[in-house]
This record gives C-alpha cells, structure tokens and sequence, in this order.
C-alpha cells in the first residue's frame, strides 16, 4: 500500500496541483493532503489507516455522516435497476415533489449534476426573462467557477467587475458587479444607480466560503426589497444552506423569499448532483417548456436521486435540525472557552449547523473582517489539530459543517484536540 506522500507525488504528475478541486491541495495551509481509503459516520481513514473526525463532510452533503445505511442501501437497489437511463423516471418526479414540498417557494425545479451548472442555469435564466445582462454578486461569495462568477470586488461599491481568474473574458467579468456583504448603503446605491440594467442579484444567505458570515438583521430582506423594486430576480445560492442551516433552509430560517434557488450537495446525500428552480412562470421559460436553454444528460440519474431521496427522508426526522444545531452550538462554545482559556483571540459564527471559527477577537460580519483575521495562526491551528487526528477544512475561508454522527463524544474528542492545540499556539 502506497503512503500519502507517494501518492501525492504521483498525482504531481498527473493531475493539476496533484488534485481535481483546488483547496484539497492544502497549498494554503501547508503540508500535503491525505488519501482518503474510506469514511464511516463522523470518520475519514486515510490509506496509512490513520482515523479523522471529519468537520466539513465532503463539502456539505454528508449532514447524516458518511456511508449512512439508508442512503448506501438506497444507492445499491437503484444500482441493481441500472445505473443511467436517459429517459424520465419515477425519481425524479418525487424529488421534485420533495423540493417543492420542503422549499415552498421552489414550485418547479430542474436537476444538473453540481453546484456550479445549478447558478450558472440560474443566471441564464435571469438574463433570460428579465432581458437585462448584468449581475450581482458579493465580494468574497463563491457560486461556483463558471466565468460569470469569477470576479471580485475592487474597491467600492460600484466598481465593475474585472476578471481574477485568467481565462474569464473582461467583457463577460464586466457584466458581474460586486458588493460587499452586509452592507446595506451599498446595495442601495448600486441599484439605484443601475437597477434598471440588473437581472439578477445571487448571494448565499448565510455566506460560507469566506468562512462563515451570518446576515445582519434584515439584510436579505434588503435585498430582496431593492431586487423587487428595480425589477431584478434574487436568487438564493443555498448550495451550502439548503437544508442544512434549516429544513426549508435560509429562506425559511430568515423568512426571506427569493425568485430563484440553487441547490447543490445536500440533495445528492454524497452524488454528484445540484438542482435549481423558482416561481413557475420564471422557470416554465426554460426548455422544451421556454426558449431558454439548459439540458444535461445525466441530470436527473436514477441512482443519484434515490441517494438524495433517501437522505432527504432521514433529515425529516422530528427534531433532526434542533439536534444537530444543538451539537454544533456545544461545539462552538467549546472552542470559544478553550481559546479563551488559553488566551488566544479567537472568534466563532454559528447559523444552524453550520459554523465558522476566526483567529480573531473581533465578532465578524464583513468580507474585510474575515480576511484581517490572524492567517497564519489558522494554518497553525489546522495543523495541530490534523496531528490530533480532525480534520478541519484546509483553508481559513470556509465554513465547517457538523453531521448527525458527530455525537457528544466525539465533539468531546474534537475539543480534547483542541485544548491541546489551542495551548500549542500559546506557547508559540
Ligand atoms: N455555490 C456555493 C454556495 C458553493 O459553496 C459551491 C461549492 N462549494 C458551489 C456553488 C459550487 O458547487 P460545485 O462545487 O458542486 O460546483
């Protein structure tokens, strides 16, 4: 059996950065990534059968823990029927009834296979019907890597956007304009300088890839009252959110209805699959039903619907989000006291179960805020805690996602590693 360093090495020599998605390289936080052999409950085992408390949960989906039962043993009586059809099938009319159901405001919804096709659908649409061309994005928000969404904020709040990713045209980067999170002058001043050119406005609700940043009080009903007046389409990115922060999500969590919803991660219980949707006579312009175009040829794959079924069925247990943002909760209050403790400055966001954990003393609400946090004591942090067997996710911008597996003992493990690393710190 190789060791992670070899197979590191050899994946150098295939593949970009030794990975197939960016972050896993570790390259910000230092030292090389580990092989995953297998995952169970709250648990990675790496190929040198070394055991992690996994606290991001393949990004999200795993919010039942890893190789759930009943989502394993849903997969396998899908895989015995085939595995791609290419043809409509039953599945898909009860995850779309599911949706519908657990999401009011999505009253019809098509399936893709990630994130990333979910919000770039969902622009596309709102260009679409609105016939305007620009959008809106926040600094620091991720909605995936399609051209449109890789554009930062430069500095103030009317800046247009200019590509920051080589290979994202400048005439395209300037249809994306950016504002900075929570502010609620700026929003209004963009709208009401180009609300009339602006199809549509996509945020995440409670934004988790620039660590965890909750909405202040009656942001995002701002925004969709800015979004209403000047005719644009809010869109929610609830990749991270849905069903997770609450069973309807943020929407249902703030009470805040947007036009349009993407969803990723969650609703594959681990496959590869995303899906967006929205108001009806909005969504009924996409294909064959409209003339917007959007196709795929394994959206809506049977054993991919029947792993998301499944998990969406166990979430809907009584008390199933109360529980785990009980668990988060204790989680965060641990560090909190820990690092007091120890004397580190140090700061935690929590919306439902999902949460984020900032080298600072400052409460953090903006992009500004997080990335003046202290950097290099999160690497430090990572690190230690990597060597005390959690895995935390190996970049200080994201948010750390707690499943129904990560019982009281192990969040008591997890701060067991984490007094340990916190005096570590101290002592540096
Ligand atoms: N939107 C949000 C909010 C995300 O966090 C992500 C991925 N982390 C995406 C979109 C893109 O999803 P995918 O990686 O499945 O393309």
């Amino acid at each position: 059996m190789s060791s992670n360093h070899e197979l590191f090495q050899r994946a150098l020599t295939l593949m970009p950065g030794g990975v197939n998605s960016p972050v896993r390289a570790f390259k910000s936080v230092g030292g090389e990534p580990f092989f995953t052999e297998r995952a169970d409950g709250p648990y990675l085992w790496d190929v040198e059968g070394k055991r992690y408390i996994d606290l991001i949960g393949s990004w999200g989906p795993m919010i039942v823990g890893h190789n759930h039962p009943s989502v394993r043993g849903a997969v396998e009586k899908a895989i015995g029927k085939g595995l791609s059809f290419g043809t409509p099938c039953p599945a898909e009319i009860t995850m779309a009834e599911t949706i519908s159901k657990l999401v009011p405001s999505i009253e019809v919804s098509r399936m893709v296979n990630s994130g990333t096709e979910a919000t770039m659908s969902a622009i596309r649409l709102a260009r679409g019907f609105t016939g305007r061309s620009r959008i809106v994005k926040f600094e620091g928000c991720y909605h995936g890597h399609a051209d449109a969404f890789l554009v930062k904020a430069g500095s103030g709040a009317l800046t247009f956007g200019a590509p920051n990713s080589p290979g994202v045209p400048t005439a395209l980067a300037d249809l994306t304009l950016t504002l900075p999170f929570n502010d609620f002058d700026a929003a209004t001043h963009l709208f009401d300088e180009l609300g009339s050119d602006i199809a549509g406005l996509i945020v995440e609700p409670v934004p988790g890839n620039m660590n965890c940043i909750p909405p202040r009080d009656g942001y995002l009903q701002h925004l969709r009252d800015l979004c209403s007046r000047h005719g644009a389409l809010l869109i929610f990115d609830e990749v991270m959110t849905g069903f997770r922060v609450a069973l309807g999500g943020a929407q249902a969590h703030y009470g805040v209805t947007p036009d349009l919803t993407t969803l990723g991660k969650i609703i594959g219980g681990g496959m590869p699959v995303g899906a967006y949707g929205g108001r009806r006579d909005i969504m009924n312009q996409i294909a064959p039903a409209g003339p917007i175009y959007q196709a795929g040829t394994l959206s809506g794959n049977p054993v991919a619907m029947a792993a998301g079924l499944a998990m969406l069925e166990l979430i809907q247990a009584p008390g199933f989000h109360a529980e785990l943002s009980r668990r988060t909760q204790l989680l965060t209050d641990g560090l909190q006291a820990l690092a007091d403790g120890a004397g580190i400055a140090f700061s935690t966001t929590r919306v439902g179960a999902m949460f984020g954990l900032f080298f600072t003393a400052q409460k953090v609400e903006t992009y500004a805020q997080a990335t003046a946090s202290d950097l290099a004591r999160f690497n430090r942090f990572f690190t230690a805690m990597l060597e005390r067997g959690v895995y935390l996710a190996p970049s200080a911008y994201e948010a750390g996602f707690l499943s129904m597996a990560h019982d009281e003992a192990v969040i008591a493990e997890i701060l067991r590693a984490a007094r340990d690393s916190f005096e570590l710190l101290a002592s540096a």
